[in-house]
């Protein structure tokens, strides 16, 4: 039996080709960096960015705590929307890996502003934990895939520069959000100190992120990712993955994204749905109207052999990927459809 499964993209396989890729990789061990294959997508992904280096990590959290515990101290202060998966969803790690403390800003779908991000700024006052970096997440997952235009980061980078402050990027999602604006990766080294990237969401690789910086940025990061225990000996077969996912997933993720058009389009007319977020990339999220809970939802849909993601109180998240194929679409198209309360 097929099933849709629209609760993550992170439930993809990797595709045929992609095996014959991860297969055929000259491998080594890592930890003395002599994995060919690592170093490779790490050059390569730190190119695209125009930064200097890169770091091959087992998942997104690990980058992203990486990247904060390098670049903060105990008694510093990490600034960024309260959505944030950095807050929301490390089991807070800022705390307990960086002994730092969080400013929360409320930003509009996850997304922050120059002005924002100016309210969250401490003063030079023994009181306070010392503003230290500010965090931006694009896509934004708990904003429905909102993303920001290179425009807008290079307004928050100048905003950063001027108070001497850090400027990281969860990327998890970040080619939904380059791909949905036209735009290039390259220009991003600019105006981010690091970058955390995922292999394993939109781009269909079974595991791994790669955190991208300076090479000072990176040596340190190293240190770090070994004291986490993520240094991994011939993780090049993972590593031909992302590889192979940066060579021939980008571009596809356009197809993510009208998927998820089309189910927002169904959606809208539904008479079980309150409000429907703006849809720009590849996440949907919806509100049930009164009287429907998210279980009753779920389990009909489940019932149809699709799968959603209980995303909050009367609320849905669906999300589509390189797995959810124009078939499993019109399935879903025609449950959604008939679906009754
Ligand atoms: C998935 C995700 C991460 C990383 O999560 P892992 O499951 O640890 O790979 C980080 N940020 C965002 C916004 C994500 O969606």
């Amino acid at each position: 039996m097929i099933v849709t499964d629209l609760r993550s993209d992170t439930v993809t396989r990797p595709t045929p080709k992609m095996l014959q890729a991860m297969f055929a990789a000259p491998v080594g061990d890592d930890v003395f960096g002599e994995d060919p294959t690592v170093n490779a997508l790490e050059e390569k992904a730190a190119a695209l960015f125009g930064l200097e280096a890169g770091l091959f990590c087992p998942s997104g959290t690990m980058t992203n705590q990486i990247a904060i515990k390098a670049h903060t101290e105990p008694l510093s202060e990490v600034i960024c929307d309260y959505t944030s998966h950095i807050y929301q969803y490390e089991g807070g790690g800022i705390a307990a890996n960086s002994g730092a403390s969080v400013y929360l800003l409320h930003g509009e779908r996850g997304k922050i502003t120059p002005d924002l991000i100016r309210t969250g700024i401490r003063p030079n006052n023994i009181h306070y934990p010392l503003s230290k970096l500010v965090a931006l997440e694009n896509t934004s997952n708990k904003g429905g895939g909102s993303y920001y235009t290179l425009p807008e980061i290079m307004a928050i980078s100048e905003v950063c520069r001027q108070n001497h402050l850090v400027l990281h990027l969860d990327g998890a999602r970040v080619f939904n959000a380059l791909v949905a604006a036209q735009e290039s990766p390259l220009p991003y080294g600019e105006y981010f100190d690091s970058i955390s990237v995922c292999l394993s969401k939109g781009l269909g690789t079974p595991v791994g992120s790669v955190l991208l910086g300076s090479k000072s940025f990176i040596h340190k990061s190293r240190r770090i990712r070994k004291v986490f225990g993520g240094g991994m000996r011939q993780a090049g077969y993972l590593a031909a993955a992302g590889i192979y996912a940066l060579d021939n997933h980008i571009n596809r993720l356009a197809e993510d994204h009208a998927k998820a058009r089309i189910l927002a389009d169904v959606l809208q007319e539904c008479s079980f749905v309150q409000t429907l977020q703006p849809v720009d990339t590849n996440i949907v999220i919806f509100r049930l109207v009164d009287g429907v809970s998210e279980e009753q939802f779920l389990r009909e849909l489940a019932a149809q052999h699709i799968l959603a993601l209980d995303f909050g109180p009367q609320t849905i998240r669906l999300v589509t990927h390189l797995d959810f194929t124009s078939a499993m679409l019109d399935h879903t198209v025609q449950v959604l459809k008939n679906l009754k309360f």
